[in-house]
């Protein structure tokens, strides 16, 4: 296709006309970290961005003040393909996560598209979603925006994620948080432990019960367990009447997680049993592990392939290990989705670190964020352009 090709030259080249923007906004939000659901300068800083190119902006998304969503209609009303935000911060490290290079680069993508708009059939749009790492009142927006049918009258959504190399289609896991309090009876120590019913007695056997789990573990589920003792009582001469675990549990397969996050309760349970204490048990569903679309992982793969950037094949890729957890797992789960992997930094820089909140703003990392936006671009203008890209994504969507 031609034409496909010469609106792919025209995006790269709107692409390359922000690049010194972008990185403003890149360096902005590292020098200016918030944290989930207080991303308020950044939403206000990447909307007003968005206007000034002409986007129709609504802030403010299911009592979720930091969610916005940012639409440019080319003509006719076809499909609408989104490409996502993400701009929280974490404690302690900035942006640590690089979510600064993801905010950015949507807008790159999203305002190049809208810049060849009139000659295709649909709809682009920015969706910015705040607290990806969980925390606040919009921690794991997607899932909000999804349980609120946000995702339904969307089509396809695309986003890229800072790394230490470049990659398309790789795999994450699902997560459940599971809490459990244990209720004993405190009791002095040495004199009357008779008396006392030791929650943190409790809570210890819970622990262990749980890393015992992890030998009968389905090999090829990807389970992953972790946890702490996060209250445990407050004087060594008082036995404990209260004590908190909490566990992470992750795999790579949503049924067999259910079934794991069962177990888990079962270890606090048969504690609490042994030791006489109460306990109650919490399970929450976190994120979904994402479903692999791939058709569109291979529209994405193959711009950032032209783009001269060094990955894996993707059917490699998408058989690899998945590592973490995220909330695009869930709109994966609902819509055809893509996640890429911009390099930033060398290998061996640890995610979720200063290094790689500083790594964000080099040359390399400005240099990675620019040609992923390209990618995501292409990929936009691609599936609004190709109607039957978009068809094969969907069609891969309903049968798997
Ligand atoms: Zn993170
Ligand atoms: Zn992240």
């Amino acid at each position: 296709m031609a034409g496909l090709d010469r609106l792919k030259e025209s995006v790269k080249e709107a692409v390359e006309e922000q690049r010194g923007r972008l990185a403003e906004i890149a360096r902005w939000l590292y020098e200016n970290p918030e944290l989930g659901s207080e991303e308020f300068k950044a939403a206000e800083l990447l909307t007003r961005e968005l206007e000034k190119h002409g986007f129709k902006v609504v802030r403010g998304l299911y009592d979720m003040p930091t969610a916005f969503y940012a639409s440019y209609r080319g003509k006719g009303d076809g499909p609408r393909v989104a490409v996502i935000a993400e701009y929280d911060a974490l404690p302690g490290v900035g942006h640590g996560c690089g979510h600064d290079l993801i905010a950015a680069s949507a807008i790159g993508a999203g305002v190049a598209t809208s810049k060849v708009a009139g000659e295709l059939n649909g709809e682009v749009l920015v969706v910015g979603t705040p607290a990806e790492e969980g925390r606040g009142p919009s921690g794991g927006s997607k899932v909000i925006m999804g349980e609120n049918g946000f995702w339904d009258d969307v089509d396809a959504a695309i986003m890229l994620h800072p790394s230490t190399s470049y990659s398309v289609g790789n795999r994450s896991l699902g997560i459940w948080n599971v809490s459990m309090e244990f209720r004993g009876q405190t009791s002095h120590a040495a004199a009357s432990p008779h008396m006392g019913v030791n929650a943190l007695n409790a809570a210890t056997l819970a622990y262990m019960a749980t890393h015992m789990l992890r030998q009968e573990a389905r090999r090829d589920a990807n389970l992953v367990i972790h946890g702490i003792i996060s209250e445990g009582g407050q004087a060594s001469n008082v036995i404990p009447d209260r004590a908190v675990v909490n566990f992470g549990v992750r795999s790579s397969d949503e049924e067999y997680l259910e079934e794991m996050v069962g177990k888990v309760a079962r270890c606090g349970e048969g504690a609490a049993h042994a030791m006489g204490a109460e306990v109650e048990i919490t399970k929450r569903k976190g994120y979904s592990g994402k479903k692999v679309n791939e058709p569109l992982v291979e529209v994405l793969w193959e711009n950032y392939a032209s783009l001269g950037a060094e990955m894996r094949p993707w059917k490699e890729t998408i058989k690899g290990m998945p590592m973490a957890s995220s909330d695009f797992g869930d709109v994966s789960r609902r819509i055809p989705a893509a996640g890429s992997y911009i390099k930033i930094a060398e290998p061996g820089t640890p995610g979720h670190s200063r290094q790689m909140a500083d790594a964000s703003v080099t040359v390399e990392g400005i240099e990675g964020m620019i040609l992923g936006t390209k990618a995501l671009a292409m990929t936009l203008v691609e599936l609004l352009a190709d109607p039957m890209k978009l068809e094969r994504a969907k069609e891969y969507f309903v049968n798997h």
